[in-house]
């Protein structure tokens, strides 16, 4: 339903007297009832009839890689500090020697995951060095020994099964092992950052799947790189560090009790993905950049200064253990697993910059039909390779299919060049004289990395354009099949390899024109293209800009880069959106972007909220608490005054009080804290929740008796006081920006008398979205699924 069709609404005055069904969960005896209640309240006539009702679909009725549908399983994270009694007494009891010692804590914890993601960013990199080094000198002496018997085949089966074996065990891992761990695992850290709780995405088995999974994917050869999962694992080593305790190893160390909460570990996860990107591409500034760019909606000057020093000492000490490793300790020449290479020598003349443009243009065309085709290739995933050996199949076979294409191109095309020109690792003879080597062997004889890095400084006339047009398009759809595998690897490597191979030909292409232009550096057009490639997948452009700047070290080539990176994302995001945002809505994440839809300011509270709300009273009967969790999925309830009955018999909503979580209600029933039996007050603090933080048990897990049902609870003390709420009147913008800006969970709709007549969560917002197709716009609005 398009959004806009709502114009002709007037804005309600809703009074009190005019909602007459307030739900009572006492008289539901199932969900279905409960959703029984909320549809015969819709055609009640005294409702507003612009009162929405969610819509929940089964599963069966959705079909597979559908884009405009929301998942009900996401639940959300809560960025809003709950300020009740316990919290407030803590900071009386704890005065200023406890907040310096959080803040201490914190920098700490900052420097901590500095230092940890860069160790197994080192880790991971030394591996993969020393691996491909045996693999790749392998195959080189092969081919060479048995190209002259004609026993082709020899290398060949050789090949494959360097890259299948490796392969073969990222996939068994990441499959039968942690499957969140596949891919890059950016679009989860942005969903995290974003506010979205997805299901085991920064747990420490999560981490040791990564880094084994991508040490196996870049060995195996497949179009992948390490770059992403460098940002999921800088995202979990700071989950785990700032809670100071193991919930997998069951482990609680006693330390950062104070960080156990959303908000705090939110900050942390911010800086772990900074010093994740920071010691992916030695770029500390452009690891900041990231940070704000795909993730963080709250953000404030400390976070600020604690991200960019946890990005510095991940890129320090990075650079100091791959000094140590490579021989040359106190050189300090290794700030990124990314090193492209200095571009000291580069510069560009004024009549580049609209080449330059274009260059952007088709980056963001090419990058839009990249997109498409890995999400055509997800889709058929999602309907077809469901079972978890079918995915290992398919990871080995992309392995295989790598190995092939690469032997394939080596034997066809007769590539070759004199020695000496290209600081080639193994120089593969293969059918070239003697003195010469194939320059496509060395291309495919190396981690895709070291590739990038030789097409961006080889020297002019080292790639012929036939071998670079057929590496370009095998390795684009060689790239778009590998994403999404169920192994653990990234994309930023691939694109930027198959942007810098186009890149070479804009150049040769160039050179053919103004065969005398000496500025036509093939290595900056494949920079260029690069840049542009990456933009056009993407779309990130400020980060990208710094992480590119920093990359090679050349600031002069800010405005080009920025000029490439707007235009590929201006025309990308004409065609499609970004490839993180299309698997976001391809897995029905309730993600908010920065910015509300346009034009839907004539969409009200009214209109959008959930309606009638569960709510509870601020002292409330055990049973009823046990029956609600136990019959709604809701996570949060506001608190109100019992409802009055005047004497017409119009019920009024209850006034609000405060907003109570499910999670919250669970340790209260859990820890048995009855009015009529608990009298401990004194053993009741913020740490009975930073305890059980953040795996709550669920109410099926506790047991409470028929007794105790009869009882009651204060939630007064544990409830949030006083919880963002707005007016029914409030814009859908006005509510988007407050739930985004402040990370909020739940947005209590209040009437003229501050009761109650709704509720707002993260799923209301994000179901109405901005629709783009080729250049036409508008606003729809997603269905939910109950899955
Ligand atoms: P989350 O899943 O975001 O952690 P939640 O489980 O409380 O929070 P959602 O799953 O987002 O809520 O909500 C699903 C639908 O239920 C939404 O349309 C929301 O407005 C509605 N809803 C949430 N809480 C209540 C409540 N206490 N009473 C009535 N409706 C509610």
């Amino acid at each position: 339903m398009n959004a806009g069709s709502s114009s002709s609404y007037e804005q309600p005055t809703v009074k009190a007297t005019k909602f007459r069904n307030v739900l009572s969960i006492n008289n539901a005896d199932s969900v279905d009832d409960i959703h029984a209640i909320i549809v015969n309240d819709s055609d009640d006539s005294n409702l507003l009839s612009s009162v929405r009702r969610r819509v929940q679909i089964s599963s069966e009725k959705i079909t597979t890689g559908s884009l405009n549908v929301l998942s009900a399983k996401y639940e959300s994270l809560d960025y809003d500090t709950c300020e009740n009694h316990l919290l407030l007494d803590e900071e009386r009891k704890k005065g200023y020697k406890y907040i310096i010692r959080k803040s201490i804590s914190r920098w700490l914890v900052f420097l901590l995951i500095g230092m940890c993601t860069a160790l197994i960013a080192c880790l991971i990199d030394i591996s993969i060095e020393e691996l491909s080094v045996i693999k790749y000198a392998s195959l080189s002496k092969n081919v060479d020994k048995y190209v002259t018997q004609g026993k082709l085949h020899v290398p060949y089966a050789l090949w494959v099964l360097y890259n299948v074996v490796p392969v073969l065990i990222g996939a068994l891992l990441v499959a039968y092992g942690e499957p969140i761990a596949s891919g890059s695992g950016i679009p989860q850290v942005k969903c995290y950052l974003n506010g979205v709780k997805i299901p085991r995405v920064v747990r420490i088995k999560t981490l040791i799947v990564k880094s084994l999974g991508v040490i196996c994917s870049v060995v195996g050869g497949l179009a992948g790189g390490k770059e992403g999962p460098m940002i999921h694992s800088g995202a979990v080593v700071a989950a785990g560090i700032s809670q100071g305790k193991s919930s997998t190893f069951g482990k609680d160390f006693g330390v950062f009790e104070f960080f156990r909460e959303d908000h705090e570990k939110r900050d942390f996860v911010s800086g772990g993905a900074a010093a994740g990107v920071s010691a992916a591409f030695g770029a500390p500034v452009g690891g900041v950049l990231f940070s704000l760019e795909e993730g963080t909606s709250f953000w404030n000057q400390g976070l600020t200064w604690r991200i960019f020093f946890a990005s510095v000492v991940s890129t320090f000490t990075l650079n100091a253990v791959l000094s140590a490793y490579h021989g040359v300790p106190g050189d300090l020449n290794y700030p990124g697993l990314l090193n492209l290479g200095k571009f000291d020598n580069f510069g560009y003349e004024f009549f580049e910059l609209p080449i330059f443009l274009i260059m952007g243009a088709l980056g963001g065309l090419f990058g839009a039909l990249w997109n498409h085709v890995n999400f055509k290739i997800t889709v058929f995933r999602m309907r077809y390779i469901t079972s978890r050996w079918l995915k290992v199949m398919e990871a080995c076979m992309v392995a295989g299919v790598s190995a092939t294409v690469g032997f394939l191109m080596m034997f066809s095309i007769n590539d070759c060049k004199p020695f000496g020109q290209d600081p080639t690792r193994y120089p593969t003879q293969l059918y070239c004289e003697d003195g010469q080597y194939n320059v496509l062997a060395s291309i495919w004889f190396q981690t895709p990395e070291e590739s990038v890095r030789s097409l961006f400084h080889d020297p002019p006339n080292t790639h012929n354009a036939l071998s670079l047009a057929c590496f370009v398009l095998i390795y684009f759809f060689l790239a778009a099949w590998t994403f999404g595998l169920a192994t653990s690897n990234g994309l930023f490597i691939p694109t930027l390899l198959t942007g810098a191979a186009w890149g070479r030909l804009v150049s040769i292409g160039i050179f053919y024109v103004f065969p005398n232009s000496s500025i036509v550096h093939p290595g900056k057009y494949a920079l260029i293209g690069a840049a542009a490639q990456l933009g056009g997948v993407v779309r990130m452009t400020i980060s990208l800009t710094v992480i590119i700047m920093e990359t090679t070290g050349n600031i002069t080539f800010a405005l080009p880069l920025i000029v490439t990176l707007i235009a590929a994302k201006w025309t990308g995001d004409f065609f499609n959106e970004g490839i993180y945002d299309t698997l976001i809505q391809l897995w029905g994440i309730p993600f908010l972007h920065w910015e509300p839809p346009p034009l839907v300011h004539n969409i009200y509270a009214s209109e959008v909220m959930s309606h009638p709300v569960v709510t509870l009273k601020c002292v409330e009967n055990v049973g009823h608490i046990v029956e609600l969790l136990k019959l709604s999925t809701y996570n949060g309830f506001p608190v109100v005054d019992p409802p009055l009955t005047d004497q017409s018999e119009v019920t009024t909503y209850g006034r609000i009080r405060g907003l109570i979580l499910r999670s919250q209600l669970i340790v209260i029933l859990k820890r048995k804290i009855f009015n009529e039996t608990s009298d401990d007050w004194d053993n009741i603090d913020v740490s009975i929740f930073r305890n059980e933080y953040p795996r709550y048990p669920t109410i099926e897990d506790l047991s409470i008796s028929d007794d105790e049902k009869t009882y009651s609870v204060d939630l007064r003390p544990f409830m949030n006081p006083s919880p963002y709420t707005v007016l029914h009147s409030a814009s859908l913008p006005r509510m988007f920006r407050l739930f985004r800006g402040l990370g909020l969970r739940h947005l209590p709709i209040v009437n003229d008398s501050n009761e109650v007549i709704g509720m707002v969560t993260r799923k209301d917002l994000a179901r109405y979205r901005v629709w783009r197709h080729r250049g036409r716009m508008g606003v729809e609005e997603l269905l939910i699924s109950k899955e």
